[in-house]
């Protein structure tokens, strides 16, 4: 028997008493039973994304919740400005496209951080209904200072959409006070619930801004309507609510505050780790920088190697680069149930297999210079 570690930046590991519940017998989801979990998973969501606005609920996977952003607010022919610097930023982009938008996309090299300042200049040139960021651009561990982007974008009047899918309840999002209009995240990631759900948190402007494409199952206006009255439009995955709920649950009882500062000290921890090591990183070397840890391959090994001896060996899944960056890096995942202990054992793994595939990597310190950073260090 080999045991099985999940460090990917999604799915991530799910706690036991989040699986308890989805263990739970199903309920009907228009009967007393189901209400209450409903109710009060609904006011957890709010307190999570930091919104006094309903956040909607579909059945889907992020990229789902985030089309119901696009179809919603896209009308053929409008100008939207999409900013990308990474997979999931260039997935935005090909999908307002698809909904008929005129698309002036700001696009990075992937590993680049964006810029407010380029947002606000491009806005300067061109007028855009919305903005659609990400924040936490999962596929090189770039998080955006969104709050700043956000500042650029209302400056011109713009709508702000923001992929929160991998940074929500793991850094801060600040969907009101930052005047975010649109926060969109998923179950399977810092919300530490299986895959399956994804959410949108909305304002009055977006709401106000519907646009004219066609949509049904996604339309925000029928899930808000339902929602308010602790309906649902359709039947919703009522186990995974109830997981869901407990998770959010957990994360309340430690504090946003705490659960962001322990993300904090567990990216410097791995960045540590694998400095020491003698790795190149190749997500930024700093705190915001919270969510995964992105690693260059040493000179001679394919990352994809380092991915699969894990695998094999050890039972343990990271995640490969993606597009141009498969084989180039590896990415270590640590949001939602991760503490420094399973940051310590990726690292000292990823040494094991590094050594037996040749790499020339100093043996033994990782874990120590993990350790230290984790605890020793304040966050500011
Ligand atoms: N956006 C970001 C930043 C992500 O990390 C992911 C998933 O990895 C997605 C969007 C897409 O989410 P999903 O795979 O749940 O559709």
């Amino acid at each position: 028997m080999t045991k099985q570690y999940l460090f990917t930046p999604g799915p991530t590991p799910v706690p036991p008493q989040v699986l308890a519940a989805m263990g739970e017998p199903v309920v009907h989801h228009r009967s007393p039973d189901f209400k209450p979990i409903y109710e009060r998973c609904l006011a957890r969501l709010r307190a999570v994304c930091r919104t006094e606005q309903e956040v909607l609920v579909f059945a889907s996977s992020g990229t789902g919740a985030f089309e119901s952003a696009v179809a919603n607010l896209v009308t053929p022919g409008e100008p939207h400005l999409v900013v990308s610097a990474g997979n999931f930023g260039e997935r935005w982009a090909s999908m307002t496209a698809a909904y008929g938008a005129d698309v002036d996309h700001l696009r990075y090299e992937w590993g680049e951080t964006p810029d407010p300042e380029d947002v606000r200049t491009r806005l300067g040139e061109r007028e855009a209904k919305a903005v659609w960021v990400v924040q936490s651009e999962t596929s090189t561990g770039v998080v955006a200072d969104v709050q700043a982007i956000a500042a650029a974008a209302k400056e011109s009047g713009a709508l702000v959409v923001v992929d929160g899918v991998s940074s929500v309840g793991a850094v801060p999002c600040e969907t009101d006070a930052w005047g975010l209009d649109v926060v969109v995240t998923g179950s399977q990631k810092a919300l530490m619930t299986p895959p399956g759900l994804g959410m949108c948190a909305v304002s009055e402007r977006a709401y106000a801004a519907v646009g004219s494409s066609p949509r049904f199952y996604f339309d925000w206006e029928r899930t808000r309507k339902a929602q308010a009255k602790l309906d649902a439009a359709f039947t919703p995955p009522v186990s995974l609510v109830a997981a869901l709920d407990v998770a959010l649950g957990l994360l309340l009882d430690e504090g946003l505050e705490a659960v962001f500062d322990r993300h904090v000290r567990l990216g410097r921890a791995a960045r540590a780790g694998a400095r020491a090591m003698g790795l190149e990183l190749f997500s930024p070397d700093e705190d915001r920088s919270a969510v995964v840890t992105a690693i260059r391959a040493p000179e001679g090994v394919d990352a994809r190697d380092v991915v699969k001896s894990l695998r094999d060996r050890f039972g343990i899944t990271i995640a490969n680069g993606q597009s141009d960056l498969m084989g180039k890096v590896f990415r270590l995942g640590h949001i939602g149930w991760f503490d420094v202990f399973d940051i310590t054992t990726m690292l000292a793994a990823v040494e094991t297999v590094l050594v037996d595939l040749g790499a020339d990597v100093e043996r033994g310190a990782a874990v120590t210079a993990a350790l230290e950073a984790y605890e020793h260090q304040q966050v500011a």
